[in-house]
C-alpha cells in the first residue's frame, strides 16, 4: 500500500488570514467534474502574493470556479484585465484547456491567441469564515476554537469601461 498522507490543512484548511484586500496570483487550474457530472469545477490555483509576510505569501486560497455558476467565472477573468472569450453566442474562459472531453483531470490549461490567465495578479477581498465539516458544522482545534478558512467575497474589475455588474458576495 501507498503512503499517501495527505497533509492536515489540505482537508481542514489551514489558518485562515485576517479578512481584507490580498493580491491573488492565478497558477494554474485543476478541474474535475461536479459530483453530478454536469458542469465542471475549474479549481484554480490562486495563491496569496506580495503581503512581504512568509507565512502568508503562497498561501493557497480556494474558489470555487464552477462553469455552471457565471458571475463567479465573470468576475475572476475580469480581476485579471481579460475579457471572457466568445464562442458563437456563447462564452469560453480566455487561454485553452487540452485534454480529453470525458476527463476534465487530464486538463492542460495554456494560453491561446498569446492570451492566458496563468501568472496574472488578481485583487480580491478575503473573508473568514467558520471551516466546515462535512455534516456542514464548524470544525474546532483542541482549545475549542472554531477554524477559521478564507474565502473570495469579491473579486475587483480592473478592465477598464466595464459595463458587467459584478457581484458584490461571492460567498454567503
Ligand atoms: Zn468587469
Amino acid at each position: 500500500m501507498a503512503n499517501l498522507v495527505i497533509p492536515r490543512e489540505n482537508i481542514e484548511g489551514g489558518d485562515a488570514v485576517t479578512a481584507g484586500i490580498y493580491q491573488l496570483r492565478l497558477d494554474d487550474f485543476k478541474p474535475k467534474f461536479s459530483k453530478a457530472k454536469d458542469s465542471v469545477n475549474l479549481n484554480p490555483v490562486l495563491k496569496i502574493v506580495g503581503t512581504g509576510n512568509p507565512d502568508i505569501d503562497e498561501k493557497r486560497i480556494f474558489f470555487n470556479m464552477n462553469t455552471g455558476f457565471g458571475p463567479g467565472l465573470t468576475d475572476l477573468v475580469h480581476a485579471a484585465g481579460l475579457e471572457m472569450a466568445r464562442v458563437g453566442e456563447d462564452y469560453a474562459i480566455p487561454g485553452k484547456f487540452d485534454g480529453p472531453d470525458d476527463d476534465p483531470t487530464k486538463w492542460v490549461y495554456g494560453a491561446k491567441d498569446g492570451v492566458t490567465l496563468k501568472g496574472k495578479v488578481l485583487q480580491a477581498e478575503l473573508v473568514e469564515t467558520p471551516s466546515l465539516d462535512d455534516s456542514g458544522k464548524p470544525r474546532v482545534d483542541s482549545k475549542g476554537n472554531v477554524k477559521m478558512r478564507n474565502e473570495i467575497k469579491v473579486f475587483f474589475c480592473v478592465v477598464s469601461g466595464c459595463e458587467v455588474v459584478h457581484s458584490k458576495a461571492l460567498c454567503k
